[in-house]
């Protein structure tokens, strides 16, 4: 039979984790597959790791990682995804936001022969319009800036087959934005529809200001835009001063200045600070690339290979 673990990083998520548990127990017990459950306990300081420990020992398809500290959401759900062991896995967040009775549709289109199948919201309920006009905000940019396009309104919530799985491990850098690295592995990948619920019980660890930072990691860490924005601004302006520059220089050569030595002095620091701009600019590229190295990620992947067979004997030519 196939195996199937679900990765459910919490943090501080014991009011919830007890019917979070139950829900998802319903329905792995429903799936005709050797399923299991691995919750990463991010650091949390409420009591969820006891509750863990609890749903452990009841409950023998239940493991459990639990991280040195805090390190975040993106951290907790790598650590889960290296100590699985199955041939799908989903990931899943504790708070009943992602209802785990979405899973057998997933397991469904994996059945099919997808290798990532991600969950999109089709409503954003219990959600302020605040955060619904920045997150549109942030998708339209990913999606501008980036090579890598990020289905819009999905969350981690998704199933991944083995070789997904495979693949994404191998991506080991560290500035983790998951949605992306979800997507830049590639294969056949395909989206499930469903209604987001609002948050069961305790609260959102998310606030404007590490949404922002997860969208700057989001933007930063899946393009060089920004810098090159520095190249295309240290050009342009340094156009800008030598046109300038040189009327400077004409009015002054025609009809001499009435203010002694502000022409040269103009000249001056405008050459000075186009040439400052541009080699700003240059750094950047040179610094876009070595980033790009630094992230060490695998060139490519191969979905299929059927290599020639070599054949022995004399050559066809
Ligand atoms: N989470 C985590 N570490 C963190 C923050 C969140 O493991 O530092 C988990 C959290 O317990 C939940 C999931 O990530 O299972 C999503 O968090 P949350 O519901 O707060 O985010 P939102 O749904 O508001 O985007
Ligand atoms: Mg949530």
């Amino acid at each position: 039979m196939s195996r199937l673990t679900v990765v459910v990083p919490a943090y501080n998520e014991a009011a919830v984790l007890e019917t979070f548990h139950g829900r998802l127990g319903r329905v792995l017990d429903d799936l005709p597959l050797d399923c299991s459950v691995l919750y990463v306990d991010d650091g949390s300081s409420d009591g969820t790791w006891a509750l863990i420990e609890q749903l452990m020992a009841r409950d023998v398809r239940t493991g459990g990682l639990k991280l040195s500290r805090n390190f975040g959401k993106e951290a907790a759900l790598t650590a889960g995804l290296d100590h699985v062991d199955a041939d799908a896995t989903v990931v899943i967040d504790a708070d009943l936001q992602d209802p785990p009775e979405l899973i057998p549709s997933l397991v469904e289109r994996w059945r099919a022969g997808y290798d990532v199948v991600y969950a999109t919201r089709t409503a954003r309920a219990g959600e302020t319009g605040l955060k619904r006009l920045t997150a549109a905000l942030f998708y339209r940019s990913m999606e501008r800036l980036s090579d890598t396009s990020v289905p819009r309104d999905t969350g981690d919530f998704r199933l991944l087959s083995r070789r997904a799985l495979d693949a994404l491990r191998q991506l080991r850098e560290r500035q983790r934005f998951m949605k992306g690295l979800f997507a830049w592995i590639g294969y056949r990948q395909t989206a499930v529809y469903y209604l987001r619920e609002p948050r069961q019980a305790g609260e959102t660890k998310w606030n404007y200001w590490r949404l922002l930072q997860l969208a700057i990691e989001g933007i930063t860490s899946f393009s060089t835009a920004p810098l090159r924005l520095a190249t295309w601004v240290g050009v342009m302006s340094s156009m800008l001063a030598f046109l300038y520059g040189l009327w400077v220089f004409g009015k002054a050569a025609m009809f001499g200045d009435r203010v002694q030595g502000y022409p040269t002095l103009m000249l001056v620091i405008l050459f000075l600070g186009g040439v400052q701009l541009l080699a700003l600019g240059v750094i950047g590229e040179y610094l876009g690339r070595n980033y790009a190295e630094s992230k060490q990620r695998p060139l490519y992947f191969i979905e299929e290979q059927r290599l020639p067979r070599a054949r022995s004997g004399a050559t066809g030519f």
